[in-house]
């Protein structure tokens, strides 16, 4: 990975493979994104958004957004909504082109009649256990069902009344009759149509037969008159069906399917079966539990989109599957926001500062700066005083050689302020320090001396007097190894320090009214974002990461 790509698509097979069609002279670029709504968009999906939403852009073309809502059992309309807003959010747009394969089952229907007409597919009685049975393996070749040779009558009659819903769910299925010894399995007579007695969210109870994923997904595919049938590898095997249907049916167009790779994350599953359970089984609060590895959850989180978009496209688009490291991720999120994120300070674990020789009762107001990285960010004012609360950790009774901030006698910075030193302090009758006792130097006002004598520390710290209290989520990674479920059981794999709460955090005035989502970095201790469960009398802050970038290192050392 270059710097010089990093960040904006680079080429990949995919666009070679657009280019050489273009240059034969296919001037048109369709693409799709074809999620089925049965969950949220997780960043792995991100990366088909981006590859659809991005060739089409970059080549002129247009990109459909399309639900492929075959299945209502286990499909919702809050999964439709989530599924839009987090395209939108990510940065892309479908204008018009808003589509649902449920839009298509009356045509779908009719292609189905085509094709048992035709001698190409028949109504089997078989039970979902029996056919499995009969399908063989990798091995052996599947046998004939015993329904296989049912006459063209026969089988328009029987797929008639599963449509007019006169046998049970599961009764029986229509199977394209193709091979029952291919050595692919996907053509061993896949099942084209099931019987299932259920409302859809769209449809409402108008269909008692659903067609199959296999069999919805290509020919929407070509009713939209889609040329690059873009998806992930896993559908590979199931090309060679999709070309058999579109050879057998009177379709409009024929797409051409091609497969990349997809996306995996270290630490992260990424698959809507597993992030179902987490959510049905209450290991999180809800798909947009910032730990998740939804689109959701890393707004919720603080993630800004141009991050996840710049991830993608340092991951890049091949041909093998591979696992990223979630380091990676990290460092697109912190290379953002440490350009864009306004500073503040917070002490997450407080510890009262009391400066002796500042006037009772007296304040002041100090200059800090927003954004180094960013001048046109400003400045602001910030309240000081006699009482402070700096972070507990930046304080050591018998500190080692190696530690520089504050202890008994140790003159250190405090960022924008002054000098102090530490001259004493106060226990409770535990033992525990309670209260730090300091001098100031005035001085050393804005944090510089003015004879020239320099400190080894800066600390950040707030007022006593002004800072709001505050709950900070701490995240850390949801899986406890990089390979979760890899020992068989996912759910084994949680960390079980996934969340760190800190109730008594101390942040600066202005952070009483942060936005949600809008990224702040606090001083010395990462980034964060207000979460939407935060309230005036209740602030909540997410840690969206943390400042360290061991990905850097990494990549340096490299
Ligand atoms: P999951 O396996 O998480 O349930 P899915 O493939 O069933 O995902 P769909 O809603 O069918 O989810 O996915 C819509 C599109 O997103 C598909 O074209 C699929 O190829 C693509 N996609 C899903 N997961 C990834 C991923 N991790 N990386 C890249 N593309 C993905
Ligand atoms: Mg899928």
């Amino acid at each position: 990975m270059t710097h010089e790509t990093a960040g904006a698509p680079g080429r990949d097979f995919i666009r070679d493979i657009i280019e050489s069609d273009m240059a034969a002279g296919k001037s048109q670029v369709v693409t799709r994104f074809p999620p089925e709504p049965n969950g949220y968009l997780h960043i792995g999906h991100a990366k088909a958004i981006q590859i659809n939403f991005g060739v089409a852009r970059q080549y002129g073309g247009r990109c459909h957004l399309r639900f492929d809502d075959t299945n209502p059992t286990k499909e919702e309309q809050e999964y439709i909504d989530a599924i839009k807003r987090d395209v939108h959010w990510l940065g892309f747009d479908w204008g018009p082109h808003l589509y649902y394969a449920s839009d298509y089952f009356e045509q779908l229907y009719e292609w189905a009649e085509h094709l048992i007409r035709t001698g190409k597919a028949y109504v089997d009685d078989l039970g979902a256990e029996e056919m499995r049975a009969m399908r063989g393996n990798l091995t052996e070749p599947g046998r004939d069902s015993p329904y296989r040779d049912r006459s063209v009558a026969e089988n328009l009659d029987l797929f008639r009344r599963m449509r007019a819903g006169e046998f049970p769910s599961g009764a029986r299925v229509l199977r394209a009759r193709i091979d029952m010894a291919s050595g692919n399995m996907n053509l061993r007579d896949p099942v084209l149509y099931r019987i299932l007695h259920a409302e859809h969210p769209r449809t409402g109870s108008k269909w008692y037969i659903y067609p199959t994923y296999d069999f919805a997904h290509g020919q929407s595919d070509a009713i939209e008159g889609v040329t690059h049938s873009l998806c992930s590898l896993e559908f590979e095997d199931h090309r060679p069906l999709y070309n058999w249907l579109i050879e057998h049916l009177p379709v409009p167009s024929r797409p051409r399917q091609y497969e990349f790779a997809r996306l995996n994350l270290s630490y992260t599953v990424l698959s809507k079966r597993f992030l179902t359970e987490l959510v049905r089984q209450g290991r999180v609060s809800g798909w947009d539990d910032p730990r998740m590895p939804t689109l959701a959850a890393l707004r919720r989180r603080g993630v800004p989109p141009a991050a996840i978009r710049d991830f993608v496209n340092r991951a890049g688009i091949a041909r093998a599957n591979s696992v990223v490291d979630i380091a990676m991720f990290e460092h697109s999120i912190r290379e953002l926001l440490n350009k864009t994120a306004p500073r503040r300070m917070a002490v997450l674990r407080p510890l009262k500062l009391v400066i002796e020789n500042y006037p009772a009762g007296a304040g002041e107001e100090l200059e800090a700066v927003n954004n180094p990285e960013d001048p046109a960010a400003g400045t602001r004012r910030i309240a000081f005083g006699r009482e402070l609360y700096v972070e507990q950790d930046d304080f050591m009774e018998d500190p080692p050689k190696n530690f520089y901030r504050l202890s008994p006698g140790r003159e250190v910075r405090l960022r924008y302020a002054y000098f102090v030193t530490c001259r004493d302090v106060v226990k409770n009758s535990a033992g525990e320090i309670t209260e730090l006792i300091c001098t100031y130097d005035p001085l050393t006002r804005g944090g510089n001396a003015s004879d020239g004598r320099k400190v080894r520390a800066t600390l950040h710290w707030v007022s006593a007097a002004h800072a709001p209290r505050a709950e900070i989520r701490l995240y850390n990674p949801l899986f406890a190894r990089p390979d979760p479920g890899a020992g068989g059981d996912f759910m084994a794999d949680l960390n079980p320090h996934s969340l760190e709460r800190l109730t008594g955090a101390r942040v600066e005035a202005a952070l009483a009214t942060a936005i949600p989502e809008e990224p702040i970095q606090f001083e010395r201790q990462g980034y964060f974002c207000a979460d939407v469960d935060s309230a005036p009398d209740h602030l909540v802050f997410n840690r969206t990461v943390g400042l360290r970038d061991s990905w850097a290192k990494v990549q340096g050392a490299g």
